[in-house]
């Protein structure tokens, strides 16, 4: 539904006060409709809809809330739009307004609340540490391990977790975690527009870094490594930061981890966060090549080109119905290179894969996996 609320110009220069100026320099020629994946799963018109706001007409309907921020539209774009920067800013008009959908606000709230998307209680964030080395970071330490809260909360993203600290372990790599007293590194808050819920969150984790002495990190999820190193910045952090598959390429590099034989066929899924949105392509594929037998294959559209899962810019937290999820689409892309695993980086590609997978994929548990736990398997 469209409503013509407000004068064009008063529209436009609050979308450009939103950091949403370059809309300006859009011409309608449609390539990003053309790109956009939900073109291709339901009735979703980029191009109109970015032509209804330069009108002054805002929008009011849910499609504004589908974008997953996957970035392919941005890459196309002739005229140099910042589509993402665009749809955010509406996204915090709207906000602004009070207008977030339901499942964002409880989500966003229990984040600010409780540290965590799922409102879970802090002192059982340490729990898939049970039984492991896993220390509290000390100043003298080399990296802060961040969790994240998926790995630190969702079972199956607690094997990623484990999986990781013992690579890291078994190379030697001196690091800590924050525990209990981690929290939402607040991706989902910024993505959805809540910039409030973000500032507050980046705030304290921003002085808890400091209080610990923190220099150099290193994260699970690709939306923690991109907000992180880039959008924390702005609240004066000065942090390196890595990706987990960085960090485990550099250590195949130096010759501190060696994998043995894994007779395996795999392929590969880049994460739109750690590929598109920071250009990181190489190291995941470095450490899976780096395996003796193992034959990486790859999707037609891999790299720049990847096919979203799905769960970016906030959707993770809403309901897709089964036709229009992207992790299908992709499920179906990967078993059609005859991989026997399909290897991911991403807590959010991880569960999108696996559930597609019990619609239709074959039910093997161990199809689906993250890039540290194919290389465990062959340590
Ligand atoms: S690709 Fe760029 S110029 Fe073309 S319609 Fe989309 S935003 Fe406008
Ligand atoms: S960022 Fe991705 S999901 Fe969002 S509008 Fe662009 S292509 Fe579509």
């Amino acid at each position: 539904m469209m409503e013509a609320v407000r004068p064009f110009d008063e529209v436009m220069d609050e979308v450009a006060k939103e950091g949403g100026e370059s809309l300006s320099l859009c011409y309608q020629c449609g390539l990003c409709s053309g790109t956009c994946p939900w073109g291709t799963v339901r009735d979703f018109n980029l191009r109109k809809m970015l032509r209804m706001v330069q009108l002054g007409l805002v929008e009011e309907s849910d499609d504004i809330w589908l974008c997953s921020t996957c970035k392919a539209c941005v890459d196309r774009c002739p005229r140099g739009v910042e589509l993402i920067d665009v749809i955010g800013s509406m996204r915090r008009m709207l906000v602004g307004g009070g207008m977030i959908p339901q499942m964002q606000r409880s989500a966003v709230s229990n984040m600010v609340q409780e540290g965590n998307p799922w409102g879970n209680p802090a002192e059982e964030r340490m729990d898939w540490a049970e039984g492991l080395d896993v220390k509290i970071y000390e100043r003298d330490m080399d990296w802060l391990l961040f969790v994240g809260c998926a790995p630190s909360y969702d079972p199956r993203n607690q094997k990623v977790a484990k999986a990781l600290v013992e690579v890291l372990n078994k190379a030697g790599v001196s690091f800590g975690v924050l525990g209990a007293e981690e929290r939402c590194c607040g991706d989902s808050a910024r993505r959805i527009g809540d910039e409030q819920a973000f500032g507050t969150m980046v705030e304290r984790n921003v002085a808890k870094f400091e209080e610990m002495g923190v220099e150099r990190v290193v994260a699970i999820s690709p939306h923690t490594f991109h907000t992180l190193k880039n959008d924390y910045g702005e609240f004066g952090s000065e942090l390196e930061i890595v990706h987990h598959t960085q960090l485990l390429a550099e250590l195949v590099d130096e010759g501190k981890l060696v994998p043995g034989r894994l007779e395996k066929k795999v392929t590969y899924h880049d994460p739109c966060y750690l590929g598109r949105h920071n250009g990181v392509y190489e190291e995941p594929r470095k450490v899976l090549e780096s395996i003796p037998g193992l034959e990486l294959v790859e999707m037609e559209r891999s790299r720049e080109s990847s096919l979203c899962c799905g769960g970016g810019g906030g959707r993770f937290w809403t309901e897709t119905v089964a036709e229009e999820r992207f992790s299908n689409l992709r499920l179906e892309e990967a078993l059609g290179t005859g991989a026997e695993i399909l290897v991911t980086c991403c807590p959010f590609c991880l569960l999108n894969f696996e559930d597609s997978s019990k619609g239709i994929a074959r039910d093997d548990s161990t199809y689906i996996l993250d890039v540290a736990e194919v290389l465990v398997k062959s340590l």
